[in-house]
């Protein structure tokens, strides 16, 4: 949002507004002190709503910067760290609709983003962040594909990248991660006690950028893109239905905020889309919540093949909850055998080398249309397929991880200081 468009850090329960960043230009503030609910970007959309028309955004670029005055950058351009991402395909997809018995199926493609996975949204405007505050290291915590979407786009940037993920993700994963030669550190634990950690290193930390703990509004920004194209993409209609695949939950609640911009800023009329959830069915504590009719998320620990979303505790569990109900959607799982049957269906029938995720949602998506959740006849129904298919490691080569510590924050320092070099 170039500057005059920007509120502040809003808290989504009570509305109180942040400052963007501290006196020092550092930004600190992530949960609100009232709530200890994540904050957002906050937008003066009445502003927004005078500057921005169809015509305005279709005579951009085809990429997600296209929506320029809805994402959270101070600069009035696209930024040059962008790899040229979003604007993929929505394919109509009439063999799957046959299968899943719906009249009218669309996938939203996010396998052909620069990296693979739609992370690269998120990381292209949280990197442009960090970029124009003049931070010089990157953070995340990860399982994979944020990892890989940091990697490249500090690169690029001209930022280091200091990544941490468990150190039992697929051995595929690590190694294109490291292509991109970030600081990996493997973490003895799973990604609930790395993404802990995390949130310890941030607050000791404040001269390092963690795309999804402190630059997390910037980086849930980038994701309402998503949404965003696949209402320009349908000649700016909401859809009927949308399956979201969960992990952090971060996802979930920003396609819900990206039709409620557009209707508000008039690109379209109200969306009255139903937002259903899909995840693994080992690593479901939102799916749980919706079918138990529950108020609060409870965390669990995941079990699940689709290692992309097996987050047990997710930040935005509970505004992803909010949202599903709010939107009157429903939600499903799927167990590990379904998972690799919907990754068989994409490929058969529409060409789609899908990761694990894909399963999920198209297994979920069967399961609703198959309960009335989601109506057969009732208009378009989207699934977002979120990530590629990773590719069998290159077996000669050495693990990729740059060092390997407990899930604590004194051995975190002790390798920070050796490290001091490689982050100048
Ligand atoms: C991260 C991820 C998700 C889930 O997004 P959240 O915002 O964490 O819920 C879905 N699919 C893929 C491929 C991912 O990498």
């Amino acid at each position: 949002m170039p500057a005059q468009y920007v509120t502040g850090l809003v808290c989504p329960q009570c509305n109180k507004v942040y400052p963007l960043t501290t006196g020092d230009g550092l930004v600190i503030k992530i949960t609100c002190d009232n709530e200890l609910r994540q904050l957002r970007t906050g937008y003066n959309l009445d502003l927004i709503a005078q500057n921005i028309g169809r015509e305005i955004i279709q005579s951009r670029p085809e990429d997600m910067w296209r929506y320029l005055e809805l994402l959270s950058i101070a600069g009035d351009q696209k930024p040059e760290t962008s790899l040229g991402t979003g604007f993929t395909p929505l394919i109509r997809a009439d063999n799957l609709a046959k299968v899943l018995g719906v009249e009218e199926l669309y996938l939203k493609d996010d396998t052909v983003t620069p990296t693979g996975s739609f992370k690269d949204r998120g990381v292209d405007v949280a990197v442009a962040r960090a970029k124009e505050l003049g931070y010089e290291i990157m953070a995340c915590v990860s399982t994979g594909n944020l990892a890989k979407s940091t990697a490249a786009y500090a690169k690029e940037a001209g930022m280091k990248a200091l990544i941490f993920v468990p150190i039992d993700i697929e051995k595929e994963k690590i190694a294109e991660i490291a292509q991109y030669n970030p600081i990996l550190i493997g973490i003895n634990g799973d990604y609930d006690a790395v993404n802990k950690l995390g949130g310890k290193i941030s607050s000791e930390h404040p001269e390092i950028a963690f795309v999804n703990i402190d630059f997390r509004p910037y980086y849930g920004d980038g994701s309402k893109t998503m949404g965003f194209e696949i209402v320009e993409q349908l000649g700016w209609r909401a859809p009927a239905d949308i399956v979201v695949p969960i992990g952090g939950a971060l996802l979930t609640t920003k396609i819900g905020q990206s039709l409620q911009e557009f209707s508000y800023v008039g690109l379209i009329n109200k969306a009255n889309t139903r937002i259903h959830g899909a995840q693994g069915e080992g690593s479901s504590p939102v799916v749980n919540a919706i079918l138990n009719g529950e108020k609060f998320v409870t965390p669990v620990t995941p079990n699940t093949i689709a290692s992309s979303i097996a987050i047990g505790n997710p930040s935005n569990g509970i505004d992803a909850l909010n949202v599903i109900k709010g939107s009157g959607g429903y939600a499903a799982t799927a167990n590990d055998y379904e998972i690799v049957n919907g990754m068989q269906l994409l490929e058969e029938k529409e060409g789609i080398l899908s990761e694990e995720v894909g399963g999920v949602v198209v297994a979920s998506a069967k399961k609703l249309i198959e309960q009335g959740k989601i109506p057969r006849d009732k208009g378009p129904v989207v699934l977002l397929i979120t990530g590629r298919r990773h590719e069998a490691p290159d077996v000669s080569s050495n693990s990729g991880l740059t060092d390997i510590i407990g899930p604590h924050i004194e051995e975190f320092n002790e390798l920070y200081e050796s490290l001091e070099t490689k982050l100048k």
